[in-house]
Formats: structure tokens, C-alpha cells, sequence
């Protein structure tokens, strides 16, 4: 039997931990994976586009475990009530390639986003940032909030939509958690959300090139979390701020942001510093206040890997709604697959009132 994690289960697990835990944790957890960096079989993810949106596999693997997520991007599903994203993983045994856990995804990307923006922003921010503009308020909008408020220490959100209803439904939504000392200004567009603001998270959904921040709208020592471009061809950043003398720019997995990130605008040999490296203390990325520190994140296979052990680990410690499911064959004989197929001779059939 296979252990199997639904959305239901996820919100349980999220409920008794307490979502401010769930994502410190699952940050750590992220962070453990990424120390280890060396340790990871690697590769960008395989992605099938089409002209509405994107469906994706990503593999991740440290000899141990495999894990895989299917995950998709159409920013046109919200305009017929759909998820722009949704996913689902499997984690497995290396030794024996079962499956271990079969969980979802969707709720738990946005989660482990959240986690992950808000690692890279605590060693990328300058000290002591309070006010952070969130540009893009749809389903990922919340999660970052509540990881930068925990994590960070930020006190003022600012948000901004081109969707009024989409602020409309975070402010909503903010407001009904009550995170402790959080101020939330709702502003009249991009420019004055981040007038002013120590970090700038763009989390927008379009399928283009698009410029959510221009050159003009960036001061000096900003932390700019870009989270929303992640495919070829769908982008936030203009290009100039990435070629700005004074800013500093990580990726997750380079060969993969190379295609899929903001720096895909940028010549091949533009530099850039990897997360782990930044993790480890290797190459520290903020060498001045005045740096503009980037985190161009598309999203890595090893924060879902991290993210399915971490499900799995809390599934088995928390009660609840401890499903699994049959995905896998159980055999008295391994050669005999067939057998499942074969009817059981009425001799060995126990049939009620008649012994077999
Ligand atoms: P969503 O469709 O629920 O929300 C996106 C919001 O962006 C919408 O409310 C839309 O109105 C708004 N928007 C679009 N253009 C805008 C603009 N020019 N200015 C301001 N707002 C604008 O999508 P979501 O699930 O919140 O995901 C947001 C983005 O994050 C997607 O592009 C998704 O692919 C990406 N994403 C990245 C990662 C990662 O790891 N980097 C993980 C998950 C999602």
C-alpha cells in the first residue's frame, strides 16, 4: 500500500500545525536539501507548452529517494474558475523504485514557494526590512504574505492587482487572519505599492513578456522576489533592472532559469549565483545596502522533493486521516502478476455460510 496525501489531508496537516509553522518548517527542510546541493541528481524540468499555458514534470533525486511533481501553468483557467496552477507529486524508494506516497501538490507549491521566497530573501534582503509591495494577488498572494511576516519581520504589505476582486479577496482574507502588528495598504497601482518599499514581490500571471517593474521603480537596496515569471516567455522584470551595475542576481538551478527565469532576456553568460551558494555562505550575494538583490525564482524540483518528505514525515507524526491507497500490486509470487487477473479456483473463494 501507498501512502496517499490528499488536498483534505494537507489542510489538516496545515491546521494542526499552524501555517506560520508548516512554512518555517518546510523552509528548513528546503534549506537542509539545498546544503546538500552536491548530493542531487539534477535536470531542468521537462515542460510541453502550448499556446495557453504550460504542464511540467520535475525530477529530483539523491540516491535515496526519487520524487516527481506534475505541476501546469494557465493564467487563463481564472476566467473559467479554474486554478492557474495546480500539481501533484509522488515520492519514491530508490532501493526498490515503489512509490512511498502519492500527495497533492497544489496547495503545498504554494506553500513550499512561499518557504523558499522567504529563505533566499533572509540572507538577500538588507536587516531590518519591514514594508513589503506584493504585486499580484491571486492564489500564491496569501502564502507569501504569511512567510514574509514570519520569517522576515514585515510589518506593512502593499498590495496591488490589476484585478481589483483578486485584492479585494487577499485583504479579505489577510484581514480574517490577524497576522499580529501586519499592517495592509491597498494601493492605486504598481508604482505607488512600492514607492518606498525594502522588498518587492511580484507573483502576476501572464503568458508574456510582460514589465510589471520598470527601471525607475527600483531605489537602491531593494530585495526584489520575482516569483511570476517561470517559462520561456512569460516574464516580470524589464530587462534593464537585471543589468543594473549594483544588482545582484540568484537562481535556483542555472541551467534551468536560463530558459525559464527573468535572466532568459539576458546573454548566456550573464552572471549569476546559485541558491545553494548562497545558502552555504559560499558566495554571499549583499555586499552593500545599497545592492538591488533579485531572487529570480521559476520554482526547483528540490523544494518538492524536500516538500513531499516533509508531508510524509508529518503525515505518519499527526493523527488524523491516515489514508492509503492500492497503486501498487501486493503478489504472493512477484512473477505471478497475473494471477491478479485469474479468477480464484471456487475451491479457495470463500463465499458467506460456506467455509473455503
Ligand atoms: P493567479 O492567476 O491566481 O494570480 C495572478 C494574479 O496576477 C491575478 O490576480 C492577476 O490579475 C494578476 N496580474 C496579472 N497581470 C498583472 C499586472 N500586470 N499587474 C498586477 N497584477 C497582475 O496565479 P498564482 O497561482 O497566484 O500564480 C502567480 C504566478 O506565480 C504564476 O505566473 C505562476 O506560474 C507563478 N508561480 C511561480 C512559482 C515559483 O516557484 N516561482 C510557484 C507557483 C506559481
Amino acid at each position: 500500500m501507498v501512502d496517499f496525501i490528499g488536498t483534505e489531508r494537507v489542510q489538516e496537516l496545515v491546521a494542526r500545525r499552524g501555517t506560520a509553522r508548516f512554512i518555517k518548517e518546510l523552509a528548513a527542510e528546503i534549506e537542509s536539501d539545498y546544503l546538500r546541493w552536491s548530493a542531487f541528481d539534477k535536470s531542468p524540468r521537462h515542460a510541453t507548452h502550448s499556446s495557453v499555458g504550460v504542464i511540467e514534470l520535475m525530477p529530483a533525486c539523491d540516491g535515496r529517494l526519487y520524487a516527481f511533481k506534475y505541476v501546469n501553468g494557465h493564467p487563463k483557467n481564472t476566467a473559467v474558475g479554474l486554478l492557474t496552477v495546480t500539481a501533484f507529486g509522488v515520492l519514491a524508494d530508490v532501493q526498490t523504485g515503489y512509490p512511498l506516497l502519492l500527495s497533492e501538490l497544489t496547495l503545498t507549491t504554494a506553500l513550499r514557494t512561499a518557504a523558499t521566497s522567504a529563505l533566499a530573501a533572509t540572507r538577500m534582503a538588507r536587516a531590518g526590512s519591514r514594508v513589503m509591495a506584493l504585486i499580484g494577488n491571486g492564489a500564491q498572494s496569501e502564502f507569501q504574505t504569511i512567510a514574509f511576516h514570519h520569517m522576515l519581520g514585515i510589518r506593512e504589505v502593499r498590495l496591488y492587482d490589476t484585478d481589483a476582486r483578486a485584492t479585494d479577496k487577499l485583504e479579505r482574507n489577510l484581514a480574517r487572519l490577524r497576522l499580529p502588528g501586519l499592517k495592509v495598504a491597498r494601493c492605486a497601482s504598481t508604482a505607488a505599492a512600492v514607492e518606498g518599499a525594502d522588498i518587492i514581490t511580484t507573483v502576476t500571471a501572464d503568458k508574456c513578456n510582460a514589465t510589471i517593474l520598470t527601471p525607475d521603480m527600483i531605489a537602491p537596496g531593494v530585495h526584489l522576489n520575482a516569483v511570476g515569471g517561470d517559462c520561456p516567455g512569460k516574464t516580470e522584470l524589464h530587462r534593464e533592472i537585471l543589468l543594473r551595475a549594483d544588482a545582484r542576481v540568484v537562481v535556483e538551478f542555472e541551467p534551468q532559469s536560463r530558459v525559464e527565469g527573468e535572466i532568459q532576456q539576458l546573454d548566456a553568460d550573464f552572471p549569476v549565483t546559485e541558491l545553494a551558494a548562497v545558502l552555504t555562505g559560499e558566495r554571499p550575494v549583499r555586499t552593500s545596502e545599497r545592492d538591488v538583490t533579485i531572487f529570480d525564482s521559476v520554482g526547483f524540483a528540490l523544494e518538492d522533493f524536500s516538500s513531499l518528505r516533509y508531508l510524509l514525515r508529518i503525515h505518519h507524526e499527526e493523527r488524523g486521516a491516515q489514508q492509503q491507497i492500492d497503486l501498487v500490486p501486493d503478489l504472493d509470487d512477484p512473477k505471478d502478476l497475473f494471477a491478479l487477473l485469474v479468477p480464484q479456483p471456487a475451491s479457495v473463494v470463500a463465499r458467506p455460510g460456506v467455509p473455503a
